[in-house]
């Protein structure tokens, strides 16, 4: 399709009110949903990468020419149709209310409707400065961008709930960042990625409003969340509202649950950086666990409290529909359906948690809850005992077989052999720990004999849970420092790894490896800051 023909249908921006005010300056928004922005036209953008998914999706030709698309993608020239604005909000950053935060650094171009009638949200990151922009620049490093594109794509091959990306473009343009605001400011290379969705909103687009006392401002914003993407939930009105809210804690869950499958940790879990659909949205300092520990945040902002640590994520999303509830009380006017939303929230995801954890090991009928639990907390706590690669675990154990594990005979070194190359440490494996995880392997052999367990379709199934390629810290940082050299080579073959996470792809084994020990303390590959 020519480029000239995507058909543009602004919902967001023709139901809600505009910032009356042009002017592009930090300051606060009252009553509008966002502000008219306009994008930094950039001289010499250059298109570094590219998703031929992503542009099906919206209706662009895979093949579409490289310098249209950097043009277009960095902000430069605009489409007929398209209406950049920046969308205001607020939001609790790290457990406080900011008030006001709003698309910094993000300018939405518009709503694209895709032959199948289907509206996709395009949004561009680090195009320039915004009345949102507070103290900042509106722009974005490549290091950061490559983080968002690539992970953005990995997370969807993995079945996770996100937003995606289209683009990643070098803007031509340095950026002056402080990464570790230690006072050593450095010059990076500026880039923007361009990220879709069906929407952008998040919880704190409820939140401003309901604390300024704005409630038609509220009312407008819930009406057309509503109709624009829960329609089947009826027309605006208390009941509609608080089956929104039920609807939001629902998504919310199984995002959550399909996080803690793969082992991803967002980092930060703002209030402003959650998708009512329950997308994963904002990927900022996020991290993916190489050894298996609950406690673990990449985030260096988060180190002291580990508020967003992996083992949290849970709870805070239930923090988070907390303060949503709240800021919708007002329309619901009714503590009970909101209640139920939150009650909905925890046993969907308990439910989810053990059905996840049972699809990871290949069981397939259900045991009491309790023992489930008892037998799964077992599992992760041996996990986190020694230092033991998550994903290379799942797989590993994948390949076991139901006679060896029920063997009699099979001494607890022989029955953790398969295992072998999940640890980080060997040494730390302890006679005691080895008779534990034989235990463990043993009742999981028991358990798979119980329901007729066959080997070879068990190991297919654990296989489609349980990714061979994840997108390592390690593994990002490597392509990030070759593209800042230059050499976009490992960028683009992560991306077509990524494409395929649960297959073998045995020409690509060593990036399923456990993380090198070299990565270990490094910058980049353990530890994050929110400087991007
Ligand atoms: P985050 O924690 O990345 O979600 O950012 C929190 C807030 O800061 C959001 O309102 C962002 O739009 C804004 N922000 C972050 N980085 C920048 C930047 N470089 N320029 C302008 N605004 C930014
Ligand atoms: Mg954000």
């Amino acid at each position: 399709m020519n480029l000239l023909d995507l058909k543009f249908d602004n919902r967001f921006s023709n139901s809600l009110p505009a910032d009356p005010n042009p002017e592009n300056r930090p300051r606060q928004v009252h009553n509008a949903a966002y502000s008219w922005a306009t994008p930094k036209a950039f001289e010499s953008p250059q298109l570094m990468a590219f998703s031929p998914e992503v542009a099906e999706l919206v209706g662009i030709n895979p093949a579409e020419d490289p310098a249209t698309l950097a043009n277009l993608f960095s902000g430069k020239q605009l489409l007929p149709g398209m209406q950049p604005y920046a969308m205001c909000y607020g939001g609790h950053q790290f457990g406080n209310w900011a008030g006001q935060l709003g698309d910094g650094r993000a300018i939405n171009l518009g709503e694209v409707v895709n032959s199948q009638g289907d509206h996709w949200a395009l949004q561009l990151k680090g195009a320039g400065a915004t009345p949102y922009s507070r103290t900042a620049d509106g722009y974005a490093a490549l290091r950061s961008s490559i983080r968002e594109f690539l992970c953005s794509e990995a997370m969807f091959h993995l079945g996770v709930p996100t937003t995606r990306a289209l683009t990643l473009v070098a803007t031509g343009e340095k950026v002056v960042r402080d990464m570790f605001y230690d006072g050593r400011p450095q010059l990076e290379i500026g880039a923007v990625v361009c990220r879709v969705a069906p929407s952008f909103i998040r919880f704190g687009q409820f939140q401003l409003p309901a604390s300024r006392g704005d409630l038609a401002l509220l009312k407008q914003f819930a009406d057309f969340t509503l109709t624009s993407h829960f329609p089947q939930l009826g027309e605006p009105c208390s009941e509609s509202y608080a089956a929104m809210f039920a609807e939001v804690c629902r998504l919310t869950a199984e995002m959550v649950a399909h996080w803690e499958r793969v082992g991803f940790v967002h980092g930060v879990m703002n209030t402003d950086n959650m998708s009512i659909l329950g997308l994963t949205i904002d990927y900022g300092p996020y991290g993916w666990l190489d050894n298996y520990d609950p406690e673990w945040t990449p985030n260096t902002t988060d180190a002291e409290r580990r508020r967003y640590r992996f083992g949290h994520q849970a709870e805070i999303a239930l923090w988070n529909l907390y303060q949503l509830g709240s800021a919708l009380y007002p329309l619901v006017e009714d503590l009970k359906p909101l209640e139920a939303g939150i009650a909905l929230y925890q046993r969907h995801h308990g439910e989810q948690r053990q059905q996840m954890m049972r699809a990871k090991l290949g069981i397939e009928t259900a045991g009491e809850t309790t023992a489930d639990s008892d037998f799964f907390d077992e599992l992760r706590q041996l996990l986190a005992a020694v230092e033991t690669d998550m994903t290379l675990f799942y797989r590993a154990l994948a390949t076991m077989d139901v006679a060896t594990l029920c063997d009699s005979k099979t001494t607890d070194e022989s029955l953790l052999q398969p295992l072998a190359d999940c640890y980080y440490r060997p040494e730390q494996l302890g006679e005691q720990y080895m008779q534990r995880m034989g235990n463990w392997l043993r009742h999981y052999g028991t358990r798979l004999q119980q329901e007729n367990s066959a080997d070879q379709p068990r190991q297919a199934r654990m296989n489609r849970v349980n990714p061979k390629y994840v997108l390592r810290n390690y593994l990002a940082q490597l392509a990030i420092d070759k593209a800042d050299q230059g050499d976009l080579s490992l960028l683009h073959e992560l991306f077509e790894v990524m494409k395929n996470p649960y297959d073998e792809q045995p020409e690509f084994d060593h990036h399923a490896g456990k993380r090198p020990d070299w990565a270990r303390q490094r910058a980049g590959c353990s530890m994050l800051s929110c400087s991007s």
